[in-house]
């Protein structure tokens, strides 16, 4: 087998991905081969997810597998869990070779350099700059993160985030603005801008700066055919001067995901999440106010210690009412070291199970409803791939992030396309080409 043939799995959030997408280009640019095929590799590396239990057991499977199955390989372990668990995954799995925490993926190389000379390699430390100038490998031609901050201050009780990716660090404008104009000149037709919570950013700067700002830069720095995104925003920091942004913006999609989390105020407060239902209200109503045209998504979490069925039905109202056009739900997952997992009154797992169900259902119908008013509008699409459950169909998202399938030539992945809404499902809507 030739030397230095990596094969990478990534579990996780946008951020992982993002994460991956360096790494992968740290190793190519050194002269690593990348494989699809973890047998075909000498180099395995897990860049992991501590989320919540079930994302962090499939780690700890795959590693226990590539033992069985892909014995002598050198095995490196990457994110969240690694630098959750740091050292204790050394001593619980022999195959294991170096734990790389979430802020060290420039030492990559040098880890690895070590690993060959025979040692096991921690590096967790979550101190340290932003390195600037990585080698990045895009999996995408068209589409592009550009992570503007790291880390999280909120210390939200159920989130073990804060812990794994340490505090809030900003980039400077002017490297974002950088890689934004090579992103535009490269040809991508969509930019996401990428953050644990983008409105922090700019806090920790020296100087006056704040997202709304960096947002209107980068409008500015985009040309015609390009749509803005960011994520994740963080509703009580969503202001007045952002909304401004985005209302006089040409290129900033009006869709916006604002993670809601539960519809009970007692709930919130537990969570630490720092706003009450009322002021998330008067966040929308003001959204939906100065755009009468937009998408709004969520994220919801079930069985949160102490949940009662009260609290519950407060969050099926605060579906009813807001009316998303989607929720990521999760049933809440105890992590070790934050403090919700030392809460009283750990809901059980089937009440959990059954509020899941009851609620996506209300999610689905939401959409659903949703996507029905949309009906014979033309939208302007930009396409994603083919339709993974439409066979010969393409599939894209509108700029209120709504999944579209239609039929369509492959050529036109990657590309903007004007399409006519006819047929709504709660997840997507099928229509057809208008050229
Ligand atoms: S804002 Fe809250 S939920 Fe989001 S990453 Fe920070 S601590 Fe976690």
């Amino acid at each position: 087998m030739p030397e230095k043939r990596f094969y990478i799995k990534t579990f996780g959030c946008q951020m992982n991905l993002a994460d991956t997408e360096r790494i992968v280009g740290i190793l190519e640019d050194a002269g690593y081969i990348r494989v699809q095929d973890e047998k075909d590799a000498n180099i395995l590396l897990l860049n992991t997810c501590a989320v919540r239990q079930k994302s962090e057991n499939k780690v700890y499977s795959m590693i226990g597998r590539w033992k069985v199955k892909c014995p002598d390989r050198i095995v490196g372990i990457l994110g969240c869990v690694a630098q959750e668990a740091g050292a204790t995954i050394l001593d619980r799995f022999e195959n294991v070779s170096f734990v790389l925490g979430t802020v060290g993926e420039w030492k990559l190389l040098d880890v690895l350099h070590r690993v060959y000379k025979g040692e096991r390699v921690v590096e967790v430390d979550l101190e340290g700059g932003i390195p600037e100038g990585l080698p990045v490998h895009r999996e995408s031609s068209f589409k592009a993160w550009v992570n503007i901050i790291y880390g999280c201050n909120k210390f939200c009780t159920y989130c073990i985030v804060p812990y794994t990716r340490g505090r809030e660090r900003s980039r400077k404008p002017e490297d974002i603005l950088k890689e934004v104009e090579e992103l535009v000149r490269a040809g991508y037709k969509e930019i996401t801008l990428l953050g644990q919570n983008v409105n922090s950013y700019g806090k920790d700067l020296p100087y006056d700066y704040s997202f709304a700002k960096l947002l209107s830069e980068v409008d500015k720095t985009v040309s015609n055919d390009v749509w803005v995104r960011y994520t994740t925003s963080y509703p009580r920091d969503f202001d007045d001067g952002l909304i401004s942004v985005i209302a006089n913006s040409k290129h900033v999609c009006r869709n916006f995901h604002l993670p809601l989390q539960s519809g009970s105020d007692r709930i919130l407060k537990a969570m630490n999440r720092g706003y009450t239902m009322q002021q998330y209200r008067t966040l929308v109503r003001k959204l939906k106010e100065r755009f009468p045209k937009m998408g709004l998504t969520t994220d919801l979490i079930v069985g949160f210690p102490g949940e009662s069925d009260e609290d519950f039905a407060l969050t099926l109202d605060a579906v009813r009412e807001f009316g998303f056009d989607m929720g990521f739900t999760a049933i809440y997952s105890p992590r070790p070291g934050t403090v919700a997992a030392h809460m009283d009154k750990q809901v059980s797992h089937e009440i959990k199970r059954c509020r899941l169900r009851m609620l996506n259902r209300l999610l689905a119908e939401s959409s659903l409803r949703n996507n029905k008013k949309r009906l014979k509008r033309v939208e302007k699409v930009l396409v994603d791939g083919v339709a993974p459950k439409h066979r010969g169909m393409l599939q894209g998202r509108t700029e209120e992030n709504v999944t579209v399938v239609f039929p369509g030539d492959e050529s036109l992945i990657g590309n903007f396309v004007n399409v006519r809404l006819l047929e709504a499902y709660s997840f997507y809507i099928i229509g057809e080409r208008e050229v």
